[in-house]
């Protein structure tokens, strides 16, 4: 049937045998070598059954969007097709809208950074850009540095461009300064290449600490020496829940980093609005490439967010969010401190996450599928490694479920890991997610 090609796949040179029930793919043999680095992870299909609204998910990485005013967010859109259609509906600058490259820069000086609208190149969420960044930089082989553990959409982008991805340990203050240096010492003298950096410097995904700032110089001395590009995600950094946003690295150095920023968690990510602040070389090369990617990001999109940050109090809106993400932290540790004593975690201040260490001799993978039949989602610390490593560890997530329902899910996760779990058939019965229509992303990946 397809016979310009030959049976086998790319590495074993023979057809595996299908499953019974699977289907074979057919262009198995056709991929590039990249598309066989890209995988669903196998916790997967256990989080059909984990968004089901009996159970309690502190899988996912959603922002909650209840806050948000969607009558004048509505009207707003409206507005903005009616009045400027021609434009919104129209191709745009591969660049990005001008004004909204303006506005971006009043977001990102609340991190003391000072750039000009030409530094910045508006993307399709920082998604896109994490995507540019390692497209432009990455051979295959090249060695990408993250830190232990690390933002599992990230690895992912690494992992597809054929990166090695080596980890750097983390403490209570973020990157540890000396690791990286022994990291890059070591690299340096096994002659690898090392391309970036990344570092997610604020409220980490999915580690919940931040990196100190007394360490950013440091961390950029010693990326400097190496000449290692830092690539510093930063969709969290204003939602701290106790004090003023770190100065960002890039407001430290703006020529050994580059900077990615997103409306996805300090308003939604429904529009797919995130930026890149870059080197000016770099920023060409990045525009390029986004133009080869997706001709221009979405023109609707843009000047929806641009019309909302010229006529709301965006300021306001992110000061609530922070309250109400602050208020469902403190219901997670307050049920971890009762009912998990024997477990250990990070205490996160701004973010969606808490990085929870297990007890001796728990793994969190195996525990998985125990804890969905008791009716509770985490996501386990493997995801978040290139290496395996994280067994016992889990990431929870505190931003989506009510304060309530995040109680009753660390309850019903001690009784997992207590091994006193009341468990449910969820397997056995039929239905889809409960929420008809509603197709979210798989948690593990957020
Ligand atoms: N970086 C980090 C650290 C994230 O947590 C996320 C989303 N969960 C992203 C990047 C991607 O966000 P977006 O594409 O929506 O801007």
């Amino acid at each position: 049937m397809f016979p310009h090609l030959s049976p086998g796949d790319a590495t074993s040179g023979t057809l595996p045998t299908p499953a019974a029930g699977t289907r074979l793919d057919p262009w198995l043999g056709a991929y590039a070598d990249r598309a066989h680095a890209m995988r669903a992870s196998e916790i997967r299909a256990l989080f059909a059954v984990a968004n089901r609204p009996e159970v309690v998910s502190l899988a996912g990485g959603m922002p909650n969007l209840a806050g948000l005013p969607m009558d004048v967010i509505g009207e707003i859109a409206q507005r903005v097709i009616a009045t400027q259609g021609a434009t919104a509906l129209q191709y745009g600058s591969g660049q990005g809208d001008e004004t909204l490259r303006e506005q971006i820069l009043e977001v990102m000086r609340l991190e003391g950074i000072h750039a000009h609208p030409d530094d910045v190149v508006v993307t399709t969420g920082s998604q896109q850009a994490l995507d540019l960044v390692t497209r432009i930089f990455v051979n295959p082989g090249d060695v990408v540095v993250a830190e232990a553990p690390s933002y599992v959409g990230a690895l992912g982008v690494f992992r597809a461009y054929q990166a090695d991805i080596v980890h750097v340990t983390m403490d209570a203050d973020g990157l540890i300064p000396a690791a990286l240096e022994s990291t890059l010492a070591s690299l340096a003298s096994e002659g690898r290449r090392v391309k970036l950096l990344y570092t997610v410097p604020n409220f980490h995904n999915p580690a919940g600490v931040t990196l100190s700032a007394e360490r950013r110089p440091q961390i950029l001395e010693i990326a400097r020496r190496y000449g290692v590009l830092v690539l510093e995600d930063n969709p969290y950094g204003l939602l701290g829940f106790d004090r003023d946003p770190i100065d960002a690295m890039r407001s430290l150095d703006d020529e050994g980093v580059i900077y990615l920023g997103s409306f996805s968690k300090t308003f939604a990510p429904g529009y797919r609005v995130g930026w890149a602040v870059a080197p000016h070389a770099v920023r060409e090369k990045l525009v390029l490439a986004s133009e080869s990617a997706i001709l221009c990001p979405s023109n609707a999109s843009q000047l929806a967010i641009s019309a909302y940050l010229s006529t709301c109090d965006w300021r306001g809106q992110i000061k609530s969010f922070r309250e109400m993400y602050r208020e469902r932290r403190d219901a997670m540790l307050g049920a971890l401190a009762e009912h998990m004593p024997d477990a250990s975690w990070t205490v996160p201040d701004g973010g969606f996450y808490t990085w929870v260490r297990l007890p001796d001799g728990l793994d969190a993978k195996d525990m998985l599928p125990r804890a969905v039949t008791a009716r509770v989602a985490y996501v386990p610390g493997t995801a978040f490694y290139a290496d395996g490593q994280g067994r016992d560890h889990m990431r929870l997530s505190f931003c989506y479920p009510t304060p309530e329902r995040i109680r009753e899910g660390v309850r019903r996760l001690a009784g997992v890991v207590a091994g006193e779990s009341e468990l449910v058939d969820l397997f056995g019965t039929s239905g889809g997610d409960g929420r008809d229509g509603v197709q979210t992303p798989g948690p593990d990946l957020a």
